[in-house]
């Protein structure tokens, strides 16, 4: 534009034409001029827009890249996650939710097939959890470890040595509170759910400094037991919302409970009381002072295997 205007002026002087003449090119030049600027704003805005739209297109472009990268580390990161069990002890897990339900409604049937989950709580104990381990591996079948961060702390480097020890082995590790206080988790006998959560993170936090800050599970166990309690349902949703699992059980070796019993006795109680049932939780002990539990694993075992159910892992 500003080319075409010199060679307008340019020629008016070349030609040296009158006066009339030199009005209508200068009102024609002004006009050009005046057109011309008037383009040459337009275009100017024009590049300017088209600029602007650039800068946009390349803001959203790169945008798009940082929530691509987020999105396969976020996907790195779970494939990273260890739930429960480690990889080897997949094949024997079975889904906790499923289980959760099962028991909740009573029903112990599993379309013939016999299944047992033998599940020890309040470890790991230096004492007892070794003498468990050895006999589990014996037999080679799996287990799911209930633990508590106060016992955990207890047996020091020990008691996370054998936690190790259970994952490594492919035994399932599930939560039950750092304290195991009634008094904590349920004052008054009904449900405190925020200092239920404090005192079952601190467990967590445990877990994960032994066996990785990828390690979580998604099974917790209520200490004395989810059924025993008041004012549980805001627990329920939050493990709904959360996918996780409270598990109780629906046969035991009373390891815990009344007199103190001989790993016979122990064993005859845990076979009386999974009697006729397809889907066996069957709850015992392996923290301080339940040595006769250990003992009464053998038998325990053979009586399960005899009568064709399978070993399976809570996760
Ligand atoms: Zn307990």
């Amino acid at each position: 534009m500003r080319k075409q205007n010199k060679i307008n002026f340019g020629a008016r002087k070349k030609k040296k034409v009158d006066a009339k003449k030199v009005a209508i090119v200068s009102i024609a030049s002004v006009v050009i001029v005046f057109v011309g600027a008037k383009g040459i704003g337009a275009t100017t805005a024009f590049i300017q827009e088209q600029r602007q739209v650039k800068i946009e297109m390349d803001k959203k472009a790169e945008e798009e890249r940082i929530l691509a990268e987020k999105k396969r580390k976020e996907e790195e990161e779970k494939k990273k996650m260890v739930i429960g069990v480690n990889h080897n002890g997949k094949e024997d897990s079975y889904d906790a939710i499923e289980i959760a339900k099962k028991l909740k409604a009573g029903d112990y049937s599993n379309n013939g097939e016999k299944i047992v989950f033998l599940t020890f709580d309040d470890g790991t104990s230096t004492t007892v959890t070794p003498e468990v381990l050895k006999v589990l591996d014996e037999n080679n079948v799996k287990a799911t470890f209930f633990l508590t961060g106060e016992n955990i702390e207890r047996g020091g480097q020990k008691a996370k040595d054998l936690i190790k020890q259970e994952f490594e082995k492919g035994h399932a590790i599930a939560n039950h509170s750092y304290s195991h206080n009634y008094k904590i988790l349920y004052p008054q006998r009904t449900l405190n759910l925020e200092s239920f959560n404090a005192d079952f993170k601190k467990t967590d936090d445990i877990l994960k400094d032994v066996l990785g800050p990828y390690f979580s599970t998604r099974v917790i166990r209520c200490p004395g037991g989810h059924m025993s309690w008041k004012g549980m349902e805001p627990l329920d949703a939050q493990l709904e919302e959360k996918n996780m699992a409270s598990i109780d059980w629906n046969a035991l070796s009373a390891d815990a409970e009344g007199r103190k019993k001989n790993a016979q006795q122990l064993a005859e109680y845990a076979i009386k009381t999974s009697e006729g049932k397809e889907i066996v939780v069957l709850l015992m002990h392996d923290t301080y002072g339940k040595e006769q539990t250990a003992k009464s694993l053998p038998q325990i075992i053979k009586h399960f295997k005899d009568n064709g159910y399978a070993f399976k892992t809570l996760a």
